[in-house]
């Protein structure tokens, strides 16, 4: 019990995925990134410092990204057009907009919570396809051509990081009403892409892996 709050809280942490149902997954992931992990208390609380490998937490995360790009492939995405199938909702539409019918693809690319994020990315002569193509076309097209606009970034790495991170700006907003301003959410996509560019770079060059030291303190519902 406790060794599962603590995984689940590191977890937390270090990859901010407390939507995710892949609890499994997750306890797997733990041990290949962290090095040491300590607990205090500050307060009467108990507050946890942990020190991981940064390339492997670069590269674990994108992995997780794959993994819930093949969920979406898979159709084992859940969203209102599916529990409704299940009996255990009543309205189908998309929890964000109300606009159309909540499929996994239209919470990740043609919801208008989503769209504006690949407005921005995708090369202008690119668009028309982008939106033209179905969902298993629309995934071979984005891991095989290069349909972004970053010219220092490989356009599959934005594109598993942006279906994923929309994926969790949804949760968030649904689940938290936490809504995620465009540039904020441009912002994060971007940075996790350079981190795993700069990863894999390091991991080129040979040099040395580097260390990261996270620290947090469980909260109330933990
Ligand atoms: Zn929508």
């Amino acid at each position: 019990m406790h060794v599962q709050f603590f995984h689940n809280t590191v977890l937390t942490c270090i990859s901010n995925e407390s939507d995710s149902p892949l609890t499994k997954q997750r306890n797997e992931f733990l041990p290949s990134v962290m090095k040491t992990a300590t607990q205090t208390t500050i307060e009467g609380s108990p507050s946890w410092t942990a020190t991981v490998h940064r390339n492997r937490l670069s590269l674990g995360r994108l992995q997780r990204a794959k993994v819930f790009l093949w969920q979406l492939a898979h159709n084992a995405v859940l969203t209102a057009s599916r529990t409704v199938g299940w009996g255990r909702e009543n309205n189908p539409n998309c929890m964000s907009c109300d606009n159309d019918i909540e499929t996994p693809f239209h919470v990740i690319r043609d919801c208008p919570m989503s769209s504006p994020v690949w407005n921005c990315r995708v090369k202008l002569q690119n668009i028309g396809m982008f939106y033209n193509l179905d969902l298993k076309e629309w995934i071979i097209a984005n891991m095989t051509v290069d349909m972004g606009s970053d010219d220092d970034m490989e356009w599959k790495d934005i594109f598993v990081i942006a279906v994923w991170l929309i994926w969790k700006f949804r949760n968030e907003y649904i689940h938290s009403n936490i809504n995620t301003s465009l540039r904020i959410k441009e912002m994060k996509i971007k940075n996790l892409a350079r981190e795993i560019r700069d990863a894999r770079r390091r991991i080129e060059n040979n040099q040395h892996e580097e260390s990261l030291t996270v620290s947090w303190q469980p909260t109330q519902k933990d």
